[in-house]
C-alpha cells in the first residue's frame, strides 16, 4: 500500500515538474537553439560589400506572383564573384596546383576552433600587421593552439559592416591604393600553417591579407600548406575563446578557386 502511494506521489511529482519545465526549455525550442549556434555570416544582398574590382551580388527575379493556375510562384537568378561576402578562399587561389573548393576535405572545414581577439591592437590601426608575436602572447594566457584548430581572428572590423568606406578603406570602385584593414603577416601564416597545422583560418576583415598589401604573402603561405581561409566572417565577438566547434560550408563550386560560404559555431 505505501509502495503503491510512493509512486503516485512519484509520479505526480516529476508530471508536475515536466509539465513546469516544458514551457520554459522548450522540447526542442528555438531559443535554444539560437542559443547554442551563432552565425557568422553576413547575407548576401545589395549591401554585401566586395573587393573593389570584383563584381558584387546581383539578384534579379524571374518570377514573382501568382501563376495562371493560381497558385504562388518565386524564382530568382543571381551572380557574384566568389571572393565577396562572407566567402571561403580555397589554397587554389594563390597557389598552384593546390585545393580547389570542391577538393577541400570536409574535416579541414567542420572543427574545434578558438578565437585570438586582437581588437586592442588592430582597432587604433588600420594597418595592422597581425604577427606570430601575436599569437604566442595569447598562447601564453590561453594555452596552446592545438593541431587541426580553425582559429578565428577578432579584429573588431564587423563594427564597420557594410558601410565600404570604414569597411575596406574607400569606397571608390576599382580603388586598390586605399584598402586599409587589418590582415596577417607573413610570419603569422607560417607560424599556424606550419608550427601549429591548424585546419583552417579566418577573420572579419575582406582579406588574409592586410589592405596595403601589394604581394599577398598571407595567401601564398596559407595557399602553399593547403590552408583554407574565411573572410569577412560576423560576430566573432560573440564567441567564447575556446569550447566551440565551426562548421563552415562553402557552395561547392567545382574548381572553384573560392566560394560563398555559410558559417556557423556550435557552442559546446
Ligand atoms: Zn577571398
Amino acid at each position: 500500500m505505501k509502495q503503491v502511494h510512493a509512486r503516485n506521489y512519484r509520479r505526480i511529482f516529476f508530471g508536475l515538474l515536466f509539465s513546469a519545465l516544458v514551457p520554459i526549455l522548450g522540447p526542442n525550442s528555438s531559443a535554444q537553439a539560437e542559443k547554442r549556434i551563432i552565425d557568422l555570416t553576413h547575407p548576401f544582398d545589395e549591401t554585401t560589400l566586395y573587393w573593389p574590382t570584383n563584381k558584387s551580388f546581383h539578384l534579379d527575379s524571374a518570377h514573382r506572383g501568382r501563376t495562371e493556375k493560381g497558385y504562388w510562384y518565386e524564382s530568382n537568378d543571381y551572380s557574384a564573384s566568389e571572393h565577396g561576402g562572407t566567402h571561403l578562399d580555397a589554397p587554389a587561389h594563390f597557389a598552384e596546383n593546390r585545393w580547389h573548393v570542391d577538393d577541400i576535405p570536409l574535416d579541414r572545414l567542420i572543427g574545434p576552433g578558438v578565437v585570438v581577439d586582437l581588437r586592442f591592437k588592430t582597432m587604433p590601426n588600420p594597418d595592422y600587421l597581425i604577427r606570430a608575436e601575436d599569437f604566442h602572447e595569447w598562447e601564453h594566457q590561453f594555452g596552446t593552439i592545438l593541431e587541426n584548430s580553425i582559429v578565428l581572428v577578432l579584429t573588431g572590423w564587423d563594427q564597420y559592416w557594410p558601410s565600404k568606406k570604414d569597411y575596406l578603406g574607400t569606397d571608390l570602385p576599382g580603388d586598390v591604393e586605399h584598402l586599409h584593414f587589418p590582415g596577417f603577416s607573413e610570419d603569422a601564416a607560417r607560424f599556424l600553417a606550419r608550427d601549429r597545422k591548424v585546419s583552417a583560418v579566418g577573420l572579419d576583415t575582406p582579406s588574409l591579407d592586410y589592405g596595403q598589401s601589394k604581394d599577398f604573402k598571407a595567401h601564398r603561405v596559407f595557399g602553399e600548406a593547403n590552408v583554407p581561409g574565411f573572410e569577412n566572417l560576423h560576430q566573432l565577438g560573440a564567441l567564447p575563446t575556446r569550447g566551440f566547434r565551426v562548421i563552415a560550408l562553402p557552395m561547392k563550386i567545382g574548381k572553384g578557386s573560392g566560394a560563398p560560404l555559410r558559417i556557423v559555431a556550435e557552442l559546446d
